[in-house]
């Protein structure tokens, strides 16, 4: 029996510390008997039990038609490109996280950056026209912190302009519009089930799409360019979702909902608590019916007593580690910033925003007294 005192101690130390995000885990013996399954039938991969399973019951969970499950969001991207045969320029936003831009230029592609609204951060399609060139072939979006895109007047240019549109969804698992999921829009839609988002599989991705010959084609991309045991159509890569990610893709999708709504109890908190800081706004609800509340944005205005950057250190002295999503902008990076569109002139919201939105802790696990704590060292800052 040694005192439990000093480890209890320790603990309280550890637990302090608020990052902001921390991957939703369910209790670990409710995972054992889906392991005792893949022990018993040896299938470990290459579209398995479980990921058939799991490919269906996402599909009625999202309502989308079809699905493809990935390793992780990135390989779907990449691959989603590919399915669609894209060459040339694609149009996309400078406001996202790196994997972006990233799939571009593993296909070949040369990205071109487009500003994003002021009120939404995503692509603004007032300015997708005149980035329009004879190269260009598809649109690019991200549906940033899990808020729409105006995907109606980006649809409208991709058809006068016959481009395809891909996007980006990694942020936004079971958000929904007027007209249903916000995965249906466009010609496909990449999720990423990455440890750090609202629905995570350890390491995972899929592309929504939009009828079973595309999903095949995808399939077969995922899977080398295997059609068959003999017959190889492209130069695909192993894109594939092992057993153990599916089967725990599975017992995540029993706990989503009551993730989903801890966070929203979160986020209004937040907005409650932040609605009288001078100089502190909150970004505003974005047009979803049902929001997954992804991200926790705050800007930091001229009329705060400090800076993002000085707010961000702040934080970190009292153990809160806030994150400056999307700080550098992609087009900053050094792959990208000799692009012609990549030049500041060009982003000058991209830009403002990238100086200024710092995204709070928000997580399933949070607590109501770590957002109070939270909200007081803010409103502490004279
Ligand atoms: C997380 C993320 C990705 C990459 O997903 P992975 O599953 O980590 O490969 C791509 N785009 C955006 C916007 C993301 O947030």
């Amino acid at each position: 029996m040694t005192a439990s005192l000093p480890s209890q101690a320790t603990t309280n130390l550890v637990s302090d510390r608020i990052y902001v995000t921390q991957p939703y885990l369910p209790p670990l013996n409710e995972f054992l008997p889906y392991l005792e399954e893949i022990w018993s039938s040896k299938v470990l991969t290459n579209a398995g039990p479980f990921h058939q399973q799991f490919e269906r019951a996402l599909c009625e969970y999202l309502g989308v038609p079809h699905l493809s499950l990935f390793a992780n969001g990135t390989l779907a991207l990449v691959t989603a490109l590919q399915a669609l045969r894209i060459t040339g320029e694609v149009i996309t936003t400078p406001y996202s996280f790196v994997a972006t831009a990233h799939s571009l230029l593993w296909n070949g592609i040369k990205p071109v950056f487009v500003d994003v609204d002021p009120n939404t951060l995503n692509l603004d399609p007032a300015r997708i026209e005149a980035a329009i060139t004879p190269q260009t072939t598809a649109i690019m979006p991200v549906h940033c912190y899990g808020r729409p895109c105006n995907v109606d007047a980006i649809q409208k240019i991709a058809d006068n302009y016959n481009l395809k549109v891909i996007y980006d969804a990694a942020h936004a698992f079971g958000v929904q519009t007027e007209n249903g999921s916000v995965l249906s829009n466009g010609d496909l839609s990449v999720l990423s089930f990455h440890a750090t988002k609202v629905f995570n599989t350890f390491e995972g991705g899929a592309i929504i799409c939009p009828d079973a010959k595309t999903k095949q084609r995808i399939d077969h991309l995922k899977n080398f360019g295997f059609v068959d045991e003999v017959t190889v159509v492209a130069p695909g890569i192993n894109g594939k979702m092992s057993e153990i990610n599916a089967a725990f893709g599975m017992l995540q999708l029993k706990h989503i909902d009551h993730a989903l709504a801890r966070r929203a109890d979160f986020d209004a908190q937040y907005r409650e608590r932040l609605a009288g800081v001078r100089g502190i706004r909150c970004l505003p609800k974005g047009s979803e019916k049902v929001a997954n509340h992804a991200y926790f944005a705050i800007q930091v205005e001229d009329d705060f007593p400090i800076d993002r950057d000085a707010l961000y250190d702040h934080f970190k002295q009292h153990d809160i580690y806030a994150r400056r999503y999307f700080y550098p902008l992609i087009s900053e990076f050094p792959m990208y910033r000799g692009l012609p569109s990549a030049n500041k002139e060009n982003l000058p919201v991209a830009t403002q925003a990238s100086r200024r939105i710092l995204c709070l802790p928000m997580f399933a696990d949070l607590t109501a007294a770590q957002v109070d704590r939270i909200c007081d060292v803010i409103a502490g800052i004279k």
